[in-house]
C-alpha cells in the first residue's frame, strides 16, 4: 500500500543542502530529508525554511560574555546585523533554487494551492519557500515584495531572537511564552502586507503578547506550522491553551512538531528514549481542544531533535501507522497529512 502524502508544515533542510554538505537527490545516512527518503516515506512537498544562524562566536560564550551554548538556548539570541542577515537570505534562495534547478522537473517551487495539487499528480515533490525570522526584511518592506516576487509564501515573524519587527522566545526554557513585549509599529505594518500579497504568517517561535497582535491585526487564520500543546510539554515554544482556542476561532492550523525538546514532559532532547508516540499524543490533544481539520503535520526535521523510531523522513509510515492505531481513519489521515494544509494556504494565498 502507498504510504499517506504527507506535506510538511516546517523543515530546516536547506542550510544543509549544497556546497560540500548533503545531496538532496542521493540517499543520506544523516539528516532528515532527502528525495530518496521523501518518496519512502510519502513526503510529497513542504515548507522549506530560509533561516539565518546565530552569528558564531569564537568560543563557547555568548556576547554577554559566559554561557555556553546550551545554555545560550535558554535566552533569545541577541539580534542580527541587517546585512549580515540579507547575505545568508540569499545564499539560502540560492541553495533553494539550485535543488530545483538541478531537480530535472522533479523539485518545483509552488506558489498556489493548484501547484501543489498539479504536482500530487505529476509526481513532483513540492517546495514552499518560508522565512523563518524577518531579520533581513527592512523597514520599507521592499525585500518583503521581491521575495514575494521570487516566491516566498509564507513568513514567521521572527525565530528565537528579536527584531525590528517583535520579540521570540528561546528555544530551552519551560512556563508561560508570555517573555517580552508585543510587536512593534513596523511588526503590524508587515502582518497588514503579509495579508495584501498573500504571505501566510507564522506565529510559531513568537512570544506570547506578539501572537495576540497577530491574531488582533491579522484578517487571516492563525497559523502555526511548528508548535505543540503547552499543556502536555511545557516549552515556551508550545502553545497554551487559550492560544490554542485563539488558533481554533479564526479557524487556523497548528502544525505538530516532532522535536523531542517540545514533544517531552521533561523537555529533554534525548532521540534515543523518546518514542513517536509522543507526536500522536500532542497530535490527538489539540485535535480534540481545536478540530480535526485544525491540526497538522510540522516535523522540524533537519532542524531539531527526532524520537529514535521515526528517525528522518523514510520513517514517516511508521507515525501514520501510530494514528491509524488511535482510530484516525483514511480521511482524517488525509486531512492531517495535507488537506488540511492546503485548506489554510487556499485561506492565505492570494490564488
Ligand atoms: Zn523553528
Amino acid at each position: 500500500m502507498a504510504p499517506t502524502p504527507i506535506f510538511d508544515g516546517h523543515n530546516d533542510t536547506i542550510q544543509h543542502i549544497g556546497e560540500g554538505k548533503r545531496s538532496f537527490f542521493r540517499r543520506g545516512a544523516k539528516g532528515h530529508i532527502d528525495l530518496p527518503r521523501a518518496d519512502e516515506g510519502g513526503l510529497i512537498g513542504g515548507c522549506f525554511a530560509i533561516w539565518v544562524p546565530d552569528v558564531e562566536l569564537d568560543d563557547d560564550r555568548d556576547a554577554s560574555g559566559n554561557l555556553s551554548p546550551s545554555e545560550r538556548k535558554k535566552n533569545p539570541s541577541p539580534p542580527l546585523e541587517f546585512s549580515y542577515a540579507y547575505d545568508h537570505l540569499f545564499d539560502q534562495l540560492h541553495r533553494l533554487y539550485r535543488i530545483v534547478g538541478e531537480s530535472d522537473g522533479e523539485v518545483a517551487v509552488v506558489r498556489t494551492t493548484n501547484d501543489i495539487r498539479y504536482n500530487m499528480g505529476s509526481n513532483v515533490f513540492s517546495v514552499e519557500i518560508h522565512l523563518e525570522g524577518a531579520d533581513a526584511i527592512d523597514e520599507d518592506l521592499d525585500t518583503l515584495e521581491w521575495l514575494y516576487l521570487a516566491g516566498l509564501r509564507s513568513l514567521g515573524i521572527v525565530w528565537s531572537r528579536p527584531n525590528r519587527f517583535g520579540h521570540g522566545v528561546p528555544i530551552r526554557r519551560f512556563g508561560s511564552p508570555d517573555i517580552g513585549p508585543g510587536l512593534s509599529d513596523a511588526g503590524k505594518a508587515l502582518v497588514r502586507a503579509c495579508n495584501e500579497l498573500g504571505i501566510m504568517l507564522d506565529v510559531s517561535h513568537l512570544n506570547e503578547a506578539g501572537f495576540w497582535d497577530v491574531a488582533a491585526t491579522s484578517t487571516k487564520p492563525i497559523v502555526a506550522t511548528h508548535s505543540n500543546a503547552n499543556a502536555l510539554a511545557p516549552a515556551v515554544r508550545n502553545l497554551t491553551d487559550k492560544q490554542l482556542d485563539a488558533v481554533r476561532d479564526s479557524d487556523g492550523i497548528v502544525g505538530i512538531n516532532y522535536h523531542c525538546g517540545f514533544l517531552r514532559k521533561d523537555g529533554w532532547s534525548s532521540p534515543a528514549d523518546t518514542s513517536l508516540s509522543l507526536i500522536g499524543d500532542h497530535l490527538v490533544y489539540i485535535a480534540e481542544r481545536i478540530g480535526i481539520d485544525r491540526v497538522a503535520l510540522g516535523s522540524d526535521f533537519d532542524g531539531a531533535a527526532m524520537p529514535a523510531d521515526l528517525k528522518d523522513a523514510a520513517g514517516l509510515p511508521r507515525l501514520m501507522d501510530d494514528l491509524r492505531s488511535r482510530g484516525f481513519d483514511d480521511d482524517a489521515l488525509r486531512k492531517i497529512g495535507y488537506e488540511n494544509w492546503l485548506r489554510i494556504f487556499d485561506a492565505t494565498w492570494v490564488q
